[in-house]
């Protein structure tokens, strides 16, 4: 586990999973006495020695998988707080996530919460915090923007500039628009739950728009030319990624280029 401030924003980090492969990082935040994504359930013992400890008003959820609620369960039933995710994942969240063995080494089930439809707008004492929904990474994901700061809390829209691979619940051409929409904001940092700080975040995000627009383009240009998505996804990504193997296809590149329209 690791803590650092940025700003007045406590970065929590953290090694999730058994043993590598199965150990990606992952990031939550807590500012103002709020707490932003809510980690997965496999680093639930040593994030509880940190939270026990810390004032937290609420739990704002940027998407229902399992490596950014993992610890809601935990946080209603210890620290009594609201939790706040999509309005359309809240019947889903009743439930234990039911995800394949890989999920579950690297990151646990996600154990049913209760929570409340996520307002368009969190004030806590200092700050402001404006909702956005940003579908792309998943249907019903949204992101958090603090515009006096310049802050923006993306959870799994960023990660990398050049994403390689896609999961199942990804669209391309929605991440596309999202980003579109969302430059429009003042951006300075933004916090992703996986790769953490970035201080260029608006660079790093338009960034992430011109690899998509480009592999849009090439994707409909080959299609033109009568390739299918199996030839293109050869073409365009001619190395086979270690996850797509582990996850037996929930994680591909061809989930790049079956979503772009
Ligand atoms: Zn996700």
């Amino acid at each position: 586990m690791n803590v650092r401030i940025v700003d007045s924003c406590k970065v929590y980090s953290f090694k999730s999973g058994i043993f590598p492969p199965f150990m990606l990082d992952i990031y939550f935040y807590i500012v103002d006495g709020i707490m932003i994504d809510a980690g997965s359930s496999n680093i639930v013992n040593k994030a509880k020695k940190v939270l026990e400890n810390e004032t937290i008003s609420a739990v704002a959820i940027t998407h229902i998988h399992e490596d950014h609620c993992g610890l809601a369960s935990w946080m209603q039933n210890n620290k009594k707080v609201p939790i706040y995710i999509h309005e359309q994942s809240v019947n889903e969240a009743l439930r234990d996530s039911d995800i394949p063995l890989y999920r579950r080494l690297v990151w646990g089930n996600r154990m049913a919460f209760k929570a409340l439809p996520i307002p368009e707008v969190i004030k806590t004492k200092h700050l402001t915090f404006d909702v956005y929904d940003a579908p792309g990474h998943h249907p019903y994901h949204v992101v958090l923007h603090e515009n006096n700061k310049g802050w923006l809390f993306t959870g799994d829209l960023f990660v990398s500039a050049r994403q390689k691979v896609a999961f199942k619940d990804e669209n391309i051409n929605d991440t596309i628009k999202t980003l579109t929409r969302l430059l429009s904001l003042n951006i300075n940092t933004i916090f992703c739950s996986h790769t953490g700080v970035h201080t260029n975040g608006k660079e790093k995000l338009k960034q992430k728009l011109e690899y998509f627009v480009n592999i849009q383009k090439q994707v409909r240009e080959l299609r033109q030319e009568g390739y299918s998505n199996e030839d293109i996804d050869k073409k365009l990504f001619p190395k086979k990624n270690a996850w797509s193997i582990v996850s037996q296809g929930e994680w591909s590149s061809l989930n790049i280029i079956r979503t772009v329209d």
